[in-house]
């Protein structure tokens, strides 16, 4: 759950767009400041750009113009690895003071050291890339320790009194029960509460073998998320929760979430890159959305369930009719553990997942990271 101040700030925002009869609006800006990184994931279509490429970033002055020019009342800064921005505390702050509510992306390498630099805030939220229990998020992000450095970073920032999240992507061959098990684990650990979504084929991505389709996507999140503990938080909307599970359809609303980084604003959405627009309201204008989401037939999309995508569906939804108004209340008042037989027998029939020797894959951004960063993130 979000807090109040936090929820009531967005449907506010949403329900203006609504009387204002804005077809298109944006809710939540990913803004990619710098694309370098301190690992290099299988599954990541962004380190792969050339060295002056992943040196590039934008200054705090363009990250405040952009989110101005938006005007979403969240933002999620992604990358790359946010904490290797110098500037980093300084675009945070700006935004605070904006009062904006930032989700920082981090793989929490750095987190722990990094921490002083910035102040506890109800507007600042540590979104912490935790892929699943020590063995599978090693394995997914292709680094030996990863697992416990970040989680040693959720814990200091809890101890510190940051508000601090987490967000899972999963991929083929996700262990459901170990995810469970890691639930458990986070929400051991103080976070305020955790985010899931299945991966994207990136076209970038070195590992292109273990993406999920829709089909297993939908089975692998009724697993998951049926028969759901209370003490489970998710900082998902409970409707887009449903729609991994396969109980409702959104279409994509890939203007939802929109991406600005070092080429400017891209189309149409954060994970394709079909070309990249000067301002917002040329990306809006310009973009043909109709060639995008599932019913446009882009081979693209036909795959794709990520949260930067349908998440927006789902509080549009919320917010478009009094039924939808009406469901999502009552998912708010009455949270359910959607309890599901044949889920829970899907869960006990899972096979384990077996991962193949971990093989570490050589950072590009090592190139461009400081030293001293170096040396902390591998201990030497
Ligand atoms: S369906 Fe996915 S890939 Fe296609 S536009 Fe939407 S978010 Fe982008």
């Amino acid at each position: 759950m979000v807090p109040v101040s936090q929820a009531w700030t967005v449907a506010t925002y949403v329900l203006k767009q609504k009387l204002m009869g804005r077809k298109r609006y944006p809710l939540v800006l990913m803004l990619e400041p710098l694309f370098r990184c301190n690992l290099a994931c299988a599954g990541c279509g962004k380190i792969q750009y050339p060295a002056h490429i992943l040196k590039a970033e934008l200054s705090p002055e363009e990250c405040f113009k952009a989110v101005e020019e938006c005007g979403t009342p969240m933002v999620s800064i992604p990358g790359g690895e946010p904490l290797l921005h110098p500037q980093m505390p300084e675009i945070v702050a700006g935004l605070v003071a904006r009062k904006k509510y930032v989700y920082m992306c981090t793989n929490a390498l750095l987190l722990k050291e990094k921490l002083h630099l910035f102040k506890p805030s109800k507007y600042l939220s540590f979104s912490v890339h935790v892929d699943g229990q020590r063995e599978h998020h090693d394995f997914s992000v292709c680094r030996e320790g990863g697992y416990d450095i970040a989680m040693e970073g959720v814990r200091a920032a809890v101890a510190g009194g940051f508000r601090v999240t987490t967000n899972t992507t999963l991929f083929d061959g996700a262990d459901p029960n170990s995810v469970r098990d890691h639930f458990d684990e986070l929400m051991a650990a103080g976070v305020e509460s955790m985010m899931v979504s299945p991966g994207y084929t990136y076209d970038k991505a070195p590992d292109q073998t273990h993406f999920l389709g829709k089909a297993r996507s939908r089975r692998l999140f009724r697993a998951i998320l049926s028969n759901r503990k209370k003490s489970w938080e998710f900082n998902t909307h409970p409707l887009f929760s449903e729609y991994l599970m396969g109980k409702r359809n959104f279409e994509c609303t890939p203007w939802g979430m929109p991406t600005f980084s070092i080429f400017g604003w891209q189309k149409p959405c954060y994970l394709l890159q079909d070309g990249y627009a000067d301002s917002f309201q040329e990306l809006l204008d310009t973009t043909e959305w109709e060639n995008y989401g599932a019913k446009s037939g882009n081979p693209k999309c036909a795959n794709c369930m990520v949260h930067s995508g349908h998440e927006a569906s789902a509080v549009d939804y919320n917010f478009g009719s009094l039924k939808g108004f009406y469901e999502t209340a009552k998912k708010y008042m009455f949270p359910s553990t959607y309890e599901d037989e044949g889920a829970m027998k899907l869960l006990n029939e899972w096979p384990k997942a077996e991962h193949m020797p971990l093989v570490q894959i050589a950072t590009p951004a090592t190139a461009t990271t400081k030293s001293s960063e170096l040396q902390s993130v591998s201990g030497d």
